[in-house]
């Protein structure tokens, strides 16, 4: 469970970042919805740890992780992370891209591995190097190479951006029942409205470094909160 309360990050007295508040439950895809440059990647990178609020708290499953004064680093914080240049690393195989954060038995490794590249339907590449892949083959290594340590908590930053339409509706789909298997808690990063609408079950609407609205899908584009959030939704159907 994730829970920021009152997040705020200035650049040069500029507020990008704005009193932001979420909750994230176990299972769940909170989508952050906005605008280029409303703060939704600052908001993550935040959460991450690579980045530090000016003002505000971070809570995993209730425990304090980060307010101005005390920081759990980056690596302590049970965050699973997928960008949008998810890079895998080029010099290592499938196989050991996914063990890349695993720890314990060898055999217990292996089986981890072994599992999350059968639940995207990439065992049979376990051995061929990224290179050897698609793009989609390389997102869907990705996301289990983020998945195997067992995050509690999924940032998700565009993730689908570099695939084309066809693929796209496909590794959406697969991610998105992969993600609720394992039941992190999800926090989706899209400027694309139609990309919430189908995987959120909250969307949290930002702009300007605030969050202006926040709920079902559903009631997000049948009551949006005014014009601009209106128009937004406008050209999907
Ligand atoms: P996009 O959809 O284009 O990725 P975004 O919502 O992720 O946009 P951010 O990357 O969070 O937007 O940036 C929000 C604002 O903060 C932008 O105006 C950006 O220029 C500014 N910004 C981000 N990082 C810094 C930084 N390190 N120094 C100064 N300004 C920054
Ligand atoms: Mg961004």
């Amino acid at each position: 469970r994730l829970e920021i309360r009152n997040i705020t990050r200035r650049f040069g007295g500029r507020a990008v970042v704005d009193d932001v508040s979420l909750a994230v439950m176990p299972g769940q895809v909170t989508c952050l919805l906005g605008p280029s440059g409303c703060g939704k990647s600052t908001t993550l990178r935040i959460i991450a740890g690579v980045d530090m609020q000016d003002e505000g708290t971070i809570f995993v499953d209730g425990a304090l992780v980060c307010d101005t004064i005390f920081r759990v680093p980056p690596e302590g914080r049970s965050i699973g992370l997928m960008f949008q240049d998810f890079a895998l690393f080029p010099h290592l195989s499938v196989a050991d891209n996914v063990a890349f954060g695993l720890k314990g038995p060898k055999a217990a490794r292996r089986a981890r591995v072994e599992e999350l590249l059968a639940r995207v339907e990439m065992l049979r590449f376990i051995d061929d190097y990224p290179h050897e892949l698609s793009g989609g083959e390389q997102q869907r290594v990705a996301l289990a190479r983020a998945l195997a340590p067992r995050p509690g908590i999924m940032l998700m930053d565009e993730p689908f951006s570099g695939l084309d339409n066809r693929l796209r509706d496909d590794i959406r789909d697969q991610t998105l029942s992969v993600l609720k298997e394992e039941g992190a808690a999800v926090l989706l990063v899209t400027h694309e409205p139609e990309e919430a609408m189908r995987m959120a079950d909250e969307i949290a609407l930002m702009r300007g470094g605030r969050i202006v609205q926040q709920g079902a899908p559903y009631n997000i584009y049948n009551a949006p909160v005014d014009k601009a959030a209106a128009g937004f939704f406008s050209d999907i159907n």
